[in-house]
């Protein structure tokens, strides 16, 4: 029987990486400089680590079929040196944040005739990098590759393996989280036992052009039906008594019937959990928003973007014009759920004053959490093609959208870099934002 290692590897950093957001091109969160900067890179490097869902999945997929299927997330090759004649097949994790990391240790096992292949929206987009480092490439989502095919079929040649179809999502055996994860680890919304999870694949809106979820899971939005969300639901917090669910589909309740049934299912089922959602302004209403909280709904992420609507219109962004956006956000806080707005800065016709009215209108909307990153083209996305001979940044592994990574017409590297270390500190070193969620909540 195969024995099989999946490699998730890490280069070293002061601050978080995750592999799971940018649509599983990973993000590295580097936040910028000075004191807010300096605590949240420590909060979020300690308190909020997960593998992508595609891995976590490949894992439990792999699981059913061969007795010996280890993970294991690693910086370098030296932790796992004197390990690799225990296996046959290594199952390399790509992501843009940690490519070259990557690609560096696939060249030491290829050197010691060892079959890798490479999963993932990154090496899907750029399977060459891969294929010339030494390791096949699924070219396409590793769940339905590994739910039909055999893992005898990777050879020591470094091929692409196509594959032609979606998975069901409903057909994936939930994620092994109770041996991927220590439960109690990721407090990003409280001290509650936690674990991401997956309701829907898929995005259509427009903004397609420069985000990498459509590029990864398609413009059509596939479901799990609610039944089966809950039942992971349930298994997790009846035998793990998991509290807290965070939804990773790029718009949760982008289908209300779909959404209202969930929270339905949830509510009459007497289960007390909480859970936390990514989804878009425009469809969130208060006969929704009344049936998500009812059903545990604590924290929303929302993304703003940008203060300037004419910036959000050049870039084809899918947005709500702002005095309804306002309405939405006063909405939620009457709810008393919790906000996380996502900004970001340096869309290519920003300039010196519309990044500091994105950041006043943060300080206006002052929500419990902000994120704000710096604008990127990721190779693969259409927008790309417009900026493949701008592009200044030297490797991909600087593609961590905290860094500016083209020639901007108006802005400078160090420019960015310095509107993001003060957007952090002007935002959360506030009285107003010190009263409502540290004084207050406490
Ligand atoms: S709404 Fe836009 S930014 Fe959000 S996942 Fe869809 S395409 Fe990406």
């Amino acid at each position: 029987m195969p024995k099989i290692l999946i490699l998730d590897i890490y280069r070293e950093t002061p601050y978080r990486i995750s592999k799971d957001t940018s649509g599983g091109y990973g993000t590295g969160n580097d936040f910028g400089e000075g004191l807010i900067p300096y605590l949240l890179k420590k909060r979020l490097k300690y308190l909020s680590d997960w593998p992508p869902l595609f891995a976590a999945y490949t894992h439990s997929i792999l699981k059913e079929n061969y007795e010996t299927v280890d993970f294991k997330k690693i910086n370098n090759f030296k932790e796992i040196e004197d390990e690799i004649e225990n296996y046959d097949y290594f199952v390399i994790v790509s992501s843009i944040v940690c490519c070259e990391t990557e690609l560096s240790l696939i060249k030491e096992l290829f050197k010691r005739k060892k079959k890798c292949v490479a999963i993932g929206p990154f090496s899907t987009n750029k399977p060459e990098l891969y294929l010339n480092s030494g390791a096949s490439v699924i070219i396409g989502e590793p769940e339905a590759f590994f739910s039909k095919e055999k893992i005898s079929d990777i050879s020591l040649s470094p091929k692409k393996i196509s594959v032609n179809s979606q998975i069901d999502i409903n057909s994936l055996p939930f994620p092994k989280w109770n041996i991927l994860l220590n439960l109690g680890k990721i407090k990003l919304y409280g001290n509650y036992k936690t674990v991401p999870i997956l309701g829907t694949r898929g995005c259509p809106y427009s903004c397609f052009r420069y985000c990498v979820y459509p590029l990864q899971q398609g413009r059509v939005v596939r479901q799990r039906t609610p039944s089966n969300i809950f039942k992971e639901i349930e298994y997790w917090h009846k035998t793990f008594g998991v509290e807290l669910f965070i939804f990773r589909d790029p718009v949760f309740s982008i289908n209300k019937k779909h959404t209202k049934e969930l929270c339905d299912i949830i509510i009459s089922s007497n289960i007390k959990i909480k859970f936390v959602i990514e989804t878009h302004l425009r469809l969130l209403d208060e006969d929704l928003l009344n049936n998500l909280k009812n059903a545990g709904l604590v924290f929303v992420k929302v993304g703003i973007e940008n203060a300037d609507e004419d910036i959000l219109y050049n870039e084809k962004r899918f947005s709500v014009k702002k005095d309804e956006q306002l309405n939405k956000i006063l909405l939620l806080k009457k709810k008393k759920i919790g906000i996380s707005a996502m900004y970001i800065l340096g869309f290519p016709t920003d300039n010196e004053d519309s990044i500091k009215r994105t950041i006043s209108y943060a300080i206006k909307l002052n929500t419990e959490f902000a994120q704000f990153s710096i604008w990127t083209p990721y190779p693969g996305t259409p927008v790309f093609n417009d900026f493949k001979n701008s592009i200044t940044v030297k490797t991909y592994e600087g593609f961590d959208q905290y860094r500016l990574t083209f020639k901007h017409k108006n802005l400078t590297y160090d420019q960015l870099r310095n509107f993001l270390s003060l957007a952090y500190n002007n935002y959360y070193l506030r009285v107003s934002w010190m009263i409502n969620y540290v004084f207050k909540k406490n």
